[in-house]
């Protein structure tokens, strides 16, 4: 079985179409050319609608796409129209279900759109990939974001963390292969023209700026941050996140 799951929430006929094939060829090229999880599903949400929520949780109106891990958080935040389709349960016994380990989101401007479609779903998908491959980083990843005296030097925009790189860099790299490095440039320069914040302006730079085919070391590039931060996560342990079963215990030794 795929352990990638498309929902599309019906919208209209003709768009909902196209959306599908769309994200059925950004899961293909994941099947094909990353080592898939074995014993983890998830279900990418590809709404018809947008989510103010879901955008002033994450980044504000810039914000395209989330990748969600259900486990140990739940989705008591979510909207009860979703739930039926993320964790659906059984009506006798009001018995939950929960056949996902992770929801990716994409609001209903993101999927209108072919090519941004792509870049935010495999981006999601590589986020799902570290947390399914490598815990330790991602959740490094995750309280380096959490930090409460950011921005700091070294991380002072959102793409600055590896993990965020990282899924840059996929995104960029799946889109180029669906649709070719011309019309991915010319989304870009689109994006980079019309963003609305600094900081999405900014984000645009750096994905113009980076190469797809950059071989990335995750792991390896959150060492030195590990390094430089080390009091500042050790004490997001022992307080904020001392009762997260991945946060809160996971050891800084990476
Ligand atoms: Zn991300």
């Amino acid at each position: 079985m795929n352990p990638v799951v498309l929902h599309v929430e019906p919208n209209n006929h003709e768009t909902d179409g196209r959306i599908e094939r769309v994200a059925n060829q950004v899961r293909d090229y994941f099947t094909l050319n990353f080592a898939m999880p074995t014993n983890a599903r998830v279900i990418c949400y590809l709404d018809g609608t947008d989510r103010d929520w879901l955008k002033q949780m994450w980044g504000g109106a810039s914000n395209r796409g989330v990748h969600w891990p259900i486990r140990g958080q739940g989705l008591h935040d979510w909207p009860q129209d979703m739930w039926c389709t993320i964790a659906c349960s059984d009506p006798p016994s009001g018995e939950i279900d929960w056949p996902y380990e992770s929801v990716i989101y994409l609001h209903g401007s993101t999927c209108q759109i072919e090519v941004q479609l792509a870049m935010t779903l495999a981006h999601e998908l590589q986020h799902f990939l570290q947390y399914s491959h490598q815990r330790q980083t991602w959740a490094i990843n995750t309280l380096l974001a959490k930090l409460p005296y950011l921005p700091s030097a070294d991380l002072n925009h959102w793409y600055d963390l590896p993990a965020e790189r990282e899924a840059r860099i996929i995104g960029k790299r799946v889109s180029e292969a669906i649709f070719g490095k011309l019309v991915v440039n010319n989304h870009i320069e689109i994006m980079a023209r019309t963003s609305c914040s600094v900081e999405d302006a900014a984000d645009w730079s750096f994905i113009r700026a980076l190469d797809s085919n950059e071989a990335y070391d995750v792991r390896a590039a959150t060492i030195p941050f590990v390094e430089r931060h080390r009091q500042g996560l050790e004490d997001l342990q022992r307080t904020t996140f001392s009762a997260d079963k991945d946060l809160g215990t996971v050891s800084l030794d990476i």
